[in-house]
């Protein structure tokens, strides 16, 4: 039975590879060269789906892929509606936290109790200022958020902190950490069900590999 793998390009798909090398399983296209978002392996029962990493929960809840491997930051977002989570794989590690300009004077915004975010992350972003008693209000973005505090938009961003090379060529700094992000395979519960052997020994390469 062949099984479907959902995977985003970037830290993710680069970091899934030697995983699946150690059980001789190779990528046969590159999907930062190729334009295929179906990609054979060398194994014939396992084939990958290219998709944006916010959509890789939607395909693997809907059962047109049947795991997945999603970042935290993604899952947390989503939902886990109709997902198992097996496996935390600790890859693509970074952390999600608030960031700001770096004359930017957080206490005393914190202490006025109201705040502009600008997020990609909006239930991440509202639960965090919720839970400070703080006034937040969420400016939805879908990239690119590291502009947002230097032309206005918002007094802050929550966003993805990895090196912190992004936010240092950008003038800003972090202020406080949120949570710590990996990424983790996620799949779907009936295709658990109805294909458990198949799908249970990919959870056993990846359980062996991490
Ligand atoms: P850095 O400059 O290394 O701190 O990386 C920050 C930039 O990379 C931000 O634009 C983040 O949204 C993005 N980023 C960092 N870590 C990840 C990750 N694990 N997955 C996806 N994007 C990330």
């Amino acid at each position: 039975m062949t099984i479907t793998l959902a995977l985003s390009k970037g830290r993710i798909f680069s970091e899934t590879l030697p995983l699946l090398k150690t059980a001789n399983i190779e990528v046969l296209e590159d999907p930062e060269t190729s334009r295929k978002l179906i990609i054979p392996t060398s194994n014939p029962d396992l084939r990958i789906i290219m998709v944006r990493a916010t959509d890789v929960p939607t395909y693997v809840r809907y059962g047109a892929a049947d795991i997945g491997i999603a970042g935290k930051d993604v899952l947390i977002e989503y939902g886990l509606d109709g997902l198992y989570t097996p496996i935390d794989l600790e890859i693509a590690k970074c952390i999600i936290a608030v960031a700001a300009p770096n004359n930017f004077d957080y206490a005393k915004r914190i202490e006025q109790g109201r705040i502009t975010v600008a997020t990609k992350y909006v239930k991440t972003a509202q639960e965090h200022f919720t839970h400070k008693g703080v006034h937040a209000d969420i400016i939805k973005l879908y990239g690119s958020m590291e502009l947002a505090p230097l032309v206005g938009l918002a007094d802050v961003i929550v966003d993805l902190v990895s090196t912190g090379n992004t936010l240092k060529a950008n003038n800003l700094k972090m202020i406080e950490k949120i949570c710590e992000i990996s990424s983790k395979l996620i799949v779907n519960k009936a295709s658990y069900k109805t294909k458990l052997k198949d799908i249970q020994s990919i959870i056993n390469i990846f359980q062996k590999a991490k």
